[in-house]
Order: structure tokens, then C-alpha cells, then sequence
């Protein structure tokens, strides 16, 4: 035997063995390679889990987080209903157009709806995309419920504010009504005056163009004159406060400017003869009833004052004068309408000269009562007589003429 075939046997033995081994060594590094790669996956998928987990939980919180606020929102919202229905009921018939009423009471069913619609369901085992589908609907549902909110709250203010509108014009309306005999005796008083100024001024104008006055001071006085006229012509509503008091304001400034103008005029004829004296020169005594200024000559105005003071101390209440100087053109108009037996003739009158003055005869000045023998007794001591002519059965009977006599 050769001795060869051993150690080939062994190198092919030795051989098997490497190969055998390699294998085996191979094939222990293939199962941990498929172990690995499966132990990845796992941990991926844990992951990926994990993260769907998460995601799902923070999608549910957001659906409740909306859910909370939209159910505050929907108590909110019915605790506004109750309020604007409240505010309906309160404003029946009192908002002056009920449109918008109308709209608040569309508005009412609107939110109505909407508080009564429900929150959206969410499973417990709901997916994430069902939970996101929900939080989209929570969302969408908290929007409508925010959106009625506001508009309720918005129409609800309309509402008041109609109502409060309309109870302020009420209560203007009230007062207004309230006003409104008072201004119509206003304007019944100044229409009357006006009437006398716009028919005075017509002597006025008549006599001082007769006694040479300039064009300037007539144009002024007649031009006063028409608007006095117009404004007495000017419709009047007597049913409407705002109406009456205008035309009283108009019939008063045309009535002062009348009376104004009309001095002027009697200034520029003025001579110092009876019933054409510079008004200058006179003391005013306040204003007669038919709201003419009325004067006296200085020094019986200082005795009148004098004797004013005994009356009222004696009888509580002052000593007016209702009429006191005349000018001219004012005895051509008593003349044409009382005549000349009661009247004087123009440029005889004691009124002409500043120093008579006539008292209201509803102050007592009639005959047989205090007042008038209180004065008729007293007037002399300040240079103040009863005239023979005006006493009782004297032929004229004047209890409220007195004189001057110094
Ligand atoms: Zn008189």
C-alpha cells in the first residue's frame, strides 16, 4: 500500500469538513439575516402603531376640545333665544316699522334649529378617520352655532334700538302734546298783537308820508309791514307743536320789526307838537297789551314811580300803565274806531303830549272800587289827577284815564 492515499483521503476528509462547515456556518448567518430583518419590522410596526395611536388620541381630544366649546356656544345660544324672545314680546307694537321684529323672529327659528341640532357621534372604537370626519363636523356644527350667536345678537340689538327709538319719539310726541295749548295760546297772543301792529302801521305809513317822512324809513316800514302780513296769511298747523311755535317765532319777529320801524318812521316827522314828540325824550313805561311800547314825558314817569310805590305797598301789586303816550298816527286809528264822541280828536289827546296814562281797568280801576278811590284820592300828592271830564256822570266816564298836572 502506498502510503498516498491516506493523506489524500484525509485532504478530502479534511476538505468535506471545510466545506461542510462552511456551509453550516453560511447557512446559521442566512436564519440571523431573516431574524433581523423581521425584528426591524417589528419594531417598524410597533412604531407605526404607536404613532397611529397617537395620532388617533390627539384627533379625539380636538373633537372634544371642539365639542366642549361648542356646547358652551349651544347653551349660550338658547340662553339667547330666551333673551330675544323676551325682547319680542316686550317690543310688540312698539317699533314703528315691524320688519325688524320680523327679522328677529326669522333669526329666533334659525338659532332655535341650531341649538337644537346634536353634536356629531363619536364611536369609542372609532378609526382615526372617522374621528377626523367628526372633528370636521364638530367643527362645522360650533361655526353654525357661532354664526347664530352673533346673528341673534345683532338682530336682538336692532330690535332695542327700534324700540328705543321709538319710545323716545312717544315720549316727544307726549311732550310735544303736553306743549301744545300752551303754544297755541302763544300764538293766539301774538297773532293778535301782529293783527294790531299790521293795522296801526297803516297809519303809520299814511300819515308820516303826509307829513314829508323819507322814502328810506317808509320802504323799511312797509316792506316790515307785508311780511307781517304774510306772516299772519302763512298755514298753520295748529295740531302740530313744531308748526305753531314757527309761526309764532315769525309772527313775533315780524310784529318787533313792525314796531321798530314804526318809531322810526314817527321819528323822521317829528316836531315836539301832540302825538309828534321825540320819542327821545321820553320815559319808557313798559309794554301794552297789545305789545306797543308805551312812554311818558320824564317828569311824570319819575311822579308815577313815586306813586306806584304807595299803591303797591298799600294793595300788593304794581301800578301799570296800560296806555300812556300816544303817538299821532295811534289817535287817527282810535278815532276811526271808537268816533269822535269818545275819542279826542287827533292833537288834543292829554295821551299825545306823554302825560296820560291809562290803568287796566281789570286791576280794579273801576268806579266804586279801592283801587280806583285809592288813586283818584292819591294820585294829586304826586301830581296825578282824575280828570273832571272822565269822573262819574262828568260826561265821558274814563275810570282808567288819569292826567299829569305836575
Ligand atoms: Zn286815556
Amino acid at each position: 500500500m502506498s502510503q498516498l492515499p491516506l493523506p489524500r483521503i484525509v485532504i478530502a476528509l479534511v476538505a468535506l469538513a471545510v466545506l461542510l462547515g462552511g456551509g453550516v456556518a453560511y447557512g446559521v448567518a442566512q436564519v440571523s439575516a431573516q431574524q433581523a430583518a423581521a425584528e426591524r419590522a417589528a419594531v417598524e410596526q410597533a412604531a407605526g402603531e404607536r404613532a397611529a395611536e397617537e395620532r388617533l388620541a390627539v384627533a379625539q381630544a380636538a373633537v372634544g376640545q371642539i365639542l366642549a366649546q361648542a356646547s358652551e356656544a349651544q347653551a349660550g345660544l338658547s340662553a339667547q333665544v330666551a333673551t330675544a324672545e323676551e325682547v319680542l314680546a316686550t317690543s310688540d307694537g312698539k317699533v314703528a316699522d315691524d320688519a325688524v321684529r320680523v327679522a328677529l323672529a326669522d333669526q329666533v327659528a334659525t338659532a332655535k334649529a341650531a341649538a337644537a341640532a346634536g353634536p356629531p357621534e363619536v364611536a369609542d372604537d372609532a378609526t382615526l378617520a372617522e374621528v377626523e370626519a367628526a372633528e370636521t363636523a364638530a367643527t362645522g356644527w360650533a361655526t353654525t352655532l357661532r354664526e347664530a350667536a352673533e346673528a341673534l345678537a345683532g338682530r336682538t340689538e336692532e330690535v332695542r334700538a327700534a324700540q328705543g327709538a321709538w319710545e323716545t319719539a312717544q315720549a316727544e310726541a307726549a311732550a310735544a302734546a303736553a306743549d301744545l295749548p300752551a303754544a297755541k295760546a302763544a300764538l293766539e297772543h301774538v297773532t293778535y298783537q301782529l293783527g294790531i301792529s299790521v293795522r296801526d302801521s297803516g297809519y303809520t305809513i299814511e300819515w308820516t308820508r303826509g307829513d314829508g317822512a323819507p322814502a328810506s324809513a317808509l320802504d323799511l316800514l312797509t316792506g316790515h309791514r307785508a311780511e307781517g302780513q304774510a306772516a299772519l296769511a302763512a298755514a298753520v298747523d295748529v295740531a302740530d307743536l313744531g308748526s305753531v311755535r314757527a309761526a309764532a317765532e315769525r309772527r313775533e319777529a315780524a310784529r318787533v320789526a313792525i314796531e321798530a320801524a314804526a318809531w322810526d318812521a314817527r321819528a323822521t316827522v317829528a316836531d315836539g307838537t301832540n302825538g309828534k314828540l321825540p320819542i327821545g325824550d321820553l320815559c319808557p313805561m313798559g309794554v301794552g297789551p297789545e305789545g306797543q311800547d308805551q312812554y311818558l314825558r320824564c317828569d311824570a314817569a319819575a311822579a308815577w314811580e313815586r306813586l306806584g310805590a304807595e299803591f303797591e305797598a298799600q294793595f300788593g301789586k304794581p301800578l301799570r300803565v296800560e296806555y300812556g303816550y300816544r303817538p299821532y298816527d295811534w289817535q287817527l286809528q282810535v278815532l276811526d274806531e271808537f268816533g269822535g264822541g269818545l275819542a279826542a280828536r287827533p292833537g288834543t289827546s292829554n295821551h299825545g303830549l306823554a302825560v296820560a296814562a291809562d290803568v287796566p281797568v281789570d286791576d280794579g280801576f273801576q268806579f266804586g272800587r279801592p283801587e280806583f278811590a285809592w288813586l283818584a284820592a292819591n294820585g294829586p300828592r304826586h301830581g296825578w289827577v282824575h280828570p273832571d271830564w272822565a269822573r262819574q256822570g262828568g260826561g265821558r266816564e274814563e275810570s282808567w284815564h288819569f292826567e299829569y298836572v305836575g
